[in-house]
């Protein structure tokens, strides 16, 4: 329980973190270089074609659904069932225990463009992107997350971290490709290019969906509405309007915006999996786009 000692929020200390490093490098280099090799040599056979997507969808999911909208903001209850798959394939995602992410970012939100905002964006687009897990320290708060660790299942994913990321994140799917016969294939695919696409993915909510776009709901701040952002990210691009009502679980608030993610909890909420949907009032949404005049 060391981990979950409460820190001061604080600022994050300039530090190159060189195991991070090593480790993104190695991703990069083994999708752009070893995954077309080995598609050269052996080809895209159906069967891994299909393994690898059953990772990066579940996976993208745990972190817009589960992560982000179910843990970071509460914005729906879920069942235990659902718990447990968003805490396996948000693990299978190595970026931290659902408590920390979480944490880091409610510290995001609270502290917006500033030096306590962990992927602050007048930090630069890198720095947003990526550069804050690579070079950087970020104190970690777990005062600002009291309310997640009476969640049992989640204490256990955050104190036994690295046993479920490799369970579910490696061993899951190379014992699956194995049983197949392509334990080789399955690796560079469905762990190491998964991983790679499902990282750049989520890293552009943090860049891209706080450098392009409108500011339709909070001119005061760096995030801006994105369609590109949007798709980009299973919906998550819709990041003026998610930071102005965090606790709504949608992003994209009208029923014609791209975003899968509120689809998904919906449709979870018709089989009993979720329930309590918390939705902003229509007069509310209108009140603050029009209060708020619209900057690029
Ligand atoms: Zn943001
Ligand atoms: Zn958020």
């Amino acid at each position: 329980m060391q981990e979950t000692t409460i820190h001061n929020a604080g600022i994050a200390k300039r530090k190159t973190r060189w195991g991070s490093v090593a480790f993104f490098v190695t991703l990069t280099l083994v999708t752009l270089v070893g995954c077309p090799i080995y598609l050269y040599k052996e080809g895209l056979s159906l069967f891994l074609g299909v393994l690898t997507l059953s990772f990066i969808f579940p996976t993208g999911m745990a972190i817009t659904a589960g992560y982000h909208r179910l843990y970071a903001h509460t914005t729906y209850k879920a069942h235990p069932v659902y718990h447990f798959l968003m805490l396996f394939f948000g693990a299978a995602t190595f970026q931290q225990s659902a408590l920390k992410w979480s944490s880091l970012h409610r510290t995001h939100h609270r502290y917006t463009d500033t030096d306590r905002d962990p992927y602050n964006i007048k930090k630069g687009f890198f720095h947003a992107h990526v550069g804050w897990i690579l070079f950087w320290k970020n104190p970690v708060d777990y005062g600002n997350v009291k309310d997640l660790c009476k969640l049992s299942l989640l204490m256990h994913q955050h104190n036994h971290f690295q046993a479920w990321a490799i369970l579910a994140g490696a061993v899951t799917p190379v014992v699956i490709g194995a049983m197949g016969g392509q334990a080789l294939g399955a690796l560079l695919f469905a762990v190491v290019a998964r991983l790679f696409v499902v990282y750049q993915l989520t890293f552009f909510i943090n860049s891209l969906a706080h450098t392009l776009g409108t500011a339709n709901y909070d001119a005061k701040i760096t995030a801006k509405d994105n369609f590109f952002a949007a798709v980009m990210t299973n919906g998550e691009g819709y990041h003026s309007y998610h930071h102005r009502f965090p606790m709504d679980y949608r992003n994209g608030v009208y029923w014609y915006q791209w975003d899968p993610t509120k689809w998904w909890i919906y449709t979870a909420s018709k089989i009993g999996l979720v329930r309590d949907l918390v939705r902003i009032p229509t007069e509310k949404i209108l009140k603050a786009r029009l209060t708020h005049q619209p900057s690029a």
